[in-house]
């Protein structure tokens, strides 16, 4: 057992506040690291402490693992937690944190490492008895086996960097004609983008939905899921509003899907909180990817369970044992969460600035998520992410009812954001009625 009284929070923004508000709540100090943009951001002023670890660019300061480790020494803190993006999957830093002797609220760097690399994390999934999109065993670069894998499994494939994320490094190849070439320019983006030009093939789904299940090990051979999200609305392969549970699964699905997740991880002797994405297609799951670390969507799942992730990550941390066993988790209702970033809601360009007037929504079952507040101006460095709207109902119709009204009292002015975006969402049929596939959100975009 390790104890943890002191985090340092390796993150900013409404995320940075979380991974605060869990540890208030279990009498845990708070150390907040920020650039010297966000001085004044809120996730500073909330924190015990606060250490300014570089300027603006991400990669002298909240990519800069030199200065996090110095401010965690600094500051005395037992414990380090990513939050997603930034450091969260980079599992060389979470080895030097565990150097340091300091706890890592986060999986076995080997494991980080292994589900990084989306070659070999296929590999361990198919391994681990997840069923896999059809494709390459393993990377390819020569083009006529490229052609021989996408002949087999059949036109159209798409071909995926290995150490891609974020939706980046995908190119959809419709016929063998064109196939070197994408080849070519997937792998010279990839290199670009990660450093790596490592691609593999796969089968590209027609009409899926992304469905993905939330799981939790205590690193020692006992691991649960608490049930699965659907994120099948998005842009660009970036999700836009996720919700719990996916209108479309039965329970038997749920628990049968859940229970091979849950095994799986098991099996790998996981640790922590991590997320088995599939697509769905048919009734049919197919395993995209792993990630290994809180996903930004994760509170649509607290809303259903009424588990705090968060707190059950530094539980988990401190080598306590995970606080339910699968049979005590009990799914009720129904959640949804909108990502509200700071951009025009239609032509999606960039809105950072000043936010002139701040109202978040409140009452029953709503949640918001959010550093903001009135006079804060939103940097241009970052993710343009600002706020999550998450709201909760009895059932999936009352959820959209209460959706509706919360949005409608939320107020962000000074800076566009996508909240009539959300607002146009829940009016159209097709999302009031669950029937949508990762295309949906697209194809209405364009007749818009
Ligand atoms: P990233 O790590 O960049 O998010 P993923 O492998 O999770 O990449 O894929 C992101 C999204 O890309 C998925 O949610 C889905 O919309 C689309 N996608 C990925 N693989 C396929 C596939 N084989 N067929 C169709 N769409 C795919």
């Amino acid at each position: 057992m390790t104890e943890i009284s002191r985090i340092l929070i390796a993150n900013r923004g409404e995320i940075a506040l979380r991974i605060h508000r869990a540890a208030h709540e279990m009498g845990i100090e708070t150390v907040a690291v920020h650039s010297t943009a966000d001085a004044d951001a809120m996730h500073v002023r909330l924190a015990d402490h606060a250490v300014c670890i570089g300027p603006p660019p991400a990669a002298e300061s909240y990519l800069n693992i030199a200065s996090i480790i110095a401010a965690a020494e600094i500051a005395h803190c037992d414990a380090i937690h990513p939050g997603y993006g930034f450091l969260s999957e980079n599992a060389r830093f979470a080895e030097i944190v565990e150097t340091h002797g300091i706890a890592w609220i986060g999986p076995k760097p080997e494991h980080i490492r292994t589900m990084g690399d989306k070659v070999a994390a296929k590999k361990t999934a198919g391994e681990l008895g997840l069923p896999l999109v059809p494709g390459s065993d393993g990377a390819v670069s020569d083009t006529d086996e490229a052609a021989r894998i996408a002949e087999e499994i059949g036109y159209p494939v798409i071909i995926k960097a290995a150490s891609g994320g974020g939706g980046r490094g995908m190119k959809v190849c419709e016929s063998p004609d064109k196939l070197a070439s994408l080849m070519k320019q997937a792998g010279s983006e990839a290199k670009a983008a990660f450093g790596d030009d490592t691609v593999y093939i796969e089968k590209y789904l027609g009409n899926p939905r992304h469905i993905e299940f939330q799981v939790f090990g205590d690193g020692r051979g006992k691991a649960i899921h608490l049930g699965e999200r659907d994120c099948s609305l998005q842009r660009r392969h970036q999700k836009v509003l996720e919700e719990a549970p996916s209108p479309v699964l039965s329970a038997e699905d749920r628990e049968r899907m859940g229970e091979t997740c849950a095994k799986a991880m098991r099996d790998m002797v996981y640790r922590g909180a991590g997320t088995i994405e599939f697509l769905w297609e048919n009734g049919e799951f197919y395993f995209i990817e792993m990630n290994t670390r809180l996903q930004v969507e994760h509170p649509v799942t607290e809303m259903i369970t009424g588990i705090d992730l968060v707190r059950e990550q530094i539980r988990i941390a401190a080598g306590k044992d995970l606080s339910l066993t699968q049979e005590e988790i009990q799914f009720t209702g129904h959640a949804i969460e909108c990502r509200i970033n700071a951009e025009d809601p239609f032509t999606f360009a960039p809105s950072p600035g000043k936010v002139t007037h701040y109202h978040a929504a409140g009452g029953m079952h709503v949640r918001v998520d959010s550093g903001l507040y009135a006079g804060y101006s939103i940097p241009p460095y970052y993710d343009s992410m600002i706020a999550k709207l998450i709201v909760f109902g009895r059932s999936r119709d009352k959820c959209i009812m209460r959706l509706r009204r919360a949005l409608d009292e939320m107020v962000i002015e000074g800076v566009k954001t996508s909240l009539p975006l959300h607002q146009e969402l829940i009016e159209q049929d097709d999302v009031l009625s669950g029937d949508y596939s990762i295309k949906w959100l697209e194809e209405w975009l364009k007749e818009r």
